[in-house]
């Protein structure tokens, strides 16, 4: 089968044969129909110092997809061939405190598909029974392939009550994008997007921002004052992972509100506990998706009208995974998607 692999220590990828991935038992192969590209892929591309601390090659990358079932092991009998399914990228140990509790997203012993296993960005990819999302009727194959990422954004957004209440999303790279539409979704009052890159702030409009603003010109207080808010934002969705808009985010919040942090930061940050302290603010840290709550959640959401459609900007065939990679890394974008059938 065709594949793009990250074949050796350094940068780049290769689009080759490989043979099919081993299928045990448990298993379900799935033949990928599309898949998203995530900063992780664009990570493990570049081959920065976390691929490179992470990353034992050769691999096939990748982890957002859909496609379809074309094979089960003997142990399943929950999915059948002709199944349009998602792979939960978070593969747990099933065994330790949290899984046994049923609380596997907090497992400690996770291992990323396309990260620490064989992924996604494939004709076939493999991932055990306790992995997979079988989409419901209606659900838009783009947007089911992008279900991961799309996880994250709700994980995030539902982190915290957000009816009625003032948000404030921080980076609109495309999980940010997807937050936005969720918490207006959810009946947020005030969403403020805060955004560097243009393109992207244009885009956070059209998914439902109040305002989209560059927060190199504007002052979040300020922004907070125009709209008439009382005090400050209640709830912040911190997607960029930058040590200043983590600050902006502390500073520009009302007493007693809550911060959700998506975004990894690249370095170390310094902050000043005491507006934690006194503002009597809550940090929540969040990673991957609840397992199956937030696949659920986003289900629903989409059938209650919820559009993320506008996050995707741009489409390629797989073997154009070079300029695929290209839109993805520029920043003139949302989420890129490849094609994998063709
Ligand atoms: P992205 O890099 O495309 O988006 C980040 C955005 O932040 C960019 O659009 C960038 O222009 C913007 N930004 C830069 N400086 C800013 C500033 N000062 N204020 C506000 N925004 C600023 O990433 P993404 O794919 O949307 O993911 C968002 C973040 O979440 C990334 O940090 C990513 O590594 C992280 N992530 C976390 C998880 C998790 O499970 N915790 C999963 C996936 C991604
Ligand atoms: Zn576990």
């Amino acid at each position: 089968m065709q594949a793009l692999v990250k074949s050796a220590a350094g940068p780049g990828l290769v689009l080759r044969d490989v043979p099919m991935p081993p299928m045990g038992i448990n298993d379900v192969l799935i033949r990928v129909h599309r898949t998203g590209i995530c900063g992780t892929d664009l990570h493990i591309d570049a081959w920065d110092p976390w691929a490179a601390s992470t990353i034992v090659p050769p691999l096939v990358i990748g982890h957002e997809f859909v496609g379809e079932i074309v094979d089960v092991g003997s142990n399943v009998t929950d999915f059948r061939a002709g199944d349009v399914v998602s792979g939960e990228g978070h593969v747990v140990c099933g065994r330790c405190r949290h899984c046994l509790a049923g609380r596997r997203n907090l497992c400690a012993s996770t291992i990323g598909l396309g990260v620490g296993r064989d992924g996604a960005f494939a004709e076939y990819v493999v991932l055990p029974m306790t992995n997979i999302w079988h989409h419901w009727p209606g659900i838009d194959p783009e947007i089911a392939a992008i279900f991961d990422p799309f996880g994250n954004a709700v994980h995030t957004a539902l982190a915290f009550p957000i009816l009625g209440e003032d948000v404030l999303v921080s980076g609109a790279g495309p999980i940010g994008l997807m937050a936005t539409a969720v918490v207006r979704h959810a009946g947020a009052r005030h969403v403020v997007v805060s955004e560097p890159n243009p393109y992207r702030r244009a885009l956070a409009m059209r998914l439902g921002a109040t305002i989209a603003v560059d927060p190199r010109e504007r002052a979040l207080a300020d922004v907070a004052a125009e709209l008439g808010m009382v005090e400050g934002f209640d709830v912040a969705l911190e997607m960029s992972g930058v040590p200043g808009a983590i600050r902006a985010a502390v500073d520009a919040m009302a007493h007693g509100g809550g911060i959700a942090l998506l975004g990894i930061p690249t370095q170390e940050i310094q902050m000043d506990l005491n507006a934690i302290v006194f503002k009597m603010l809550t940090l929540r840290g969040i990673y991957g998706r609840e397992m199956y709550e937030t696949w659920y959640k986003m289900t629903v959401m989409l059938q209650s009208g919820l559009d993320i459609g506008p996050v995707i900007t741009h489409r390629f065939d797989h073997r154009e995974f070079d300029a695929a990679f290209a839109a993805a890394r520029s920043g003139e974008s949302g989420k890129v998607i490849m094609d994998w059938t063709t």
